[in-house]
């Protein structure tokens, strides 16, 4: 894999969950979205703004660049810090507490467990954690360990937890993978497989395996285009009752891995076909998004989008630098 390649990829998944969250945020709730209510989104002209998902992302890459490697303490700050300057990124009540009482100087771990003394099992953790995915993608067992620590410092319940450790390999994965041959479906799902520790998850990715499938090939860019109406439905009713939709991590990671698989080699109809799931639409689409864009990079973003995107500077920044640190620069 080329230097230039490597860096694009870097970039496609930062920018990739920035555009899932900026096009699913209008939609976030909706218990359903037509394919071209979300078609007429990406053709209009107006800023995409992304939400909690994106600007936590931002914060973990921060953290990332300045130390070097994952330290708790340093992102926690970063994150209290972040929030305090743009609260109004729509995110849960849960980490806005948490990041409220950090910045008042009680410490992450004391804070975590105030605010949720069982630990939060919502996904944040998974949503914010695609740069660790990418730092660490040539060092798996290190992957699973920080993508676990970095989600405890909002997200400490177990389910919250193995939702990171999760999707970070799936953007490691997908980073590893030669964009020019098709998903080896099967050694992804041992991969990640081979994470999942709950019985939730567990079943969740058996039946990630069946909907697959069960699923019509998506190769090209416009295949969404031809299950509109009432295929599109029932595949979406097998997925939200299978996999779910909601802000729980195991309600939510496992079903951006069905968009992902099921729409590896093109960056918009996993997106779009994720916003069209419903429910908790920004994170769902935040995910997939960073996870197609790990694998086909920067390249196979529309410009036009990028352009429209929000701070779309300090997002290609964050993934650029992260790569030069691996690079050793
Ligand atoms: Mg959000």
């Amino acid at each position: 894999m080329t230097a230039y390649v490597l860096e694009d990829r870097f970039v496609g998944s930062m920018l990739g969950t920035a555009l899932g969250d900026a096009l699913g945020a209008p939609f976030e709730g909706r218990a359903r979205v037509t394919v071209p209510e979300v078609e007429n989104l990406i053709a209009g002209r107006g800023q995409l703004r992304y939400t909690d998902d994106t600007h936590m992302s931002i914060g973990l890459a921060q953290s990332l660049v300045a130390r070097r490697g994952l330290d708790e303490d340093h992102l926690a700050q970063t994150l209290a810090e972040n929030h305090g300057l743009e609260p109004w990124r729509g995110y849960g009540e849960g980490s806005a507490r948490v990041f409220r009482l950090i910045r008042s100087g009680v410490h992450w771990r004391e804070a975590a467990v105030q605010v949720n003394p069982g630990g939060s099992y919502g996904n944040g953790g998974a949503i914010r954690v695609a740069p660790l995915g990418l730092f660490y993608f040539d060092r798996l067992r290190e992957l699973e360990l920080a993508a676990e620590r970095q989600s405890a410092v909002t997200h400490a319940n177990s389910l919250g937890k193995e939702g990171a450790v999760l999707q970070a390999a799936a953007v490691a994965y997908a980073l590893r993978s030669d964009p020019r041959k098709p998903v080896d479906i099967s050694q992804f799902l041992g991969y990640l497989g081979s994470l999942a520790r709950s019985k939730v998850y567990r079943e969740k990715l058996r039946s990630l395996k069946d909907l697959v499938e069960q699923s019509c090939p998506w190769q090209s860019e416009l295949a969404h285009r031809g299950n509109q109406g009432v295929e599109m439905e029932q595949e979406m009713a097998r997925v939200r009752a299978a996999l779910g939709n909601g802000v729980t991590a195991h309600d939510s990671v496992v079903t951006a891995l069905y968009f992902f698989l099921t729409s590896p080699d093109a960056f918009l109809p996993g997106i779009i076909r994720a916003i069209s799931l419903g429910g908790d639409t920004d994170s769902i689409a935040a995910m997939t998004g960073a996870i197609t864009g790990a694998r086909l990079g920067r390249g196979a973003i529309p410009p036009e989008l990028e352009g429209r995107l929000e701070n779309h500077s300090l997002i290609e920044e964050m993934g650029t630098r992260l790569y030069e640190i691996k690079a050793g620069f």
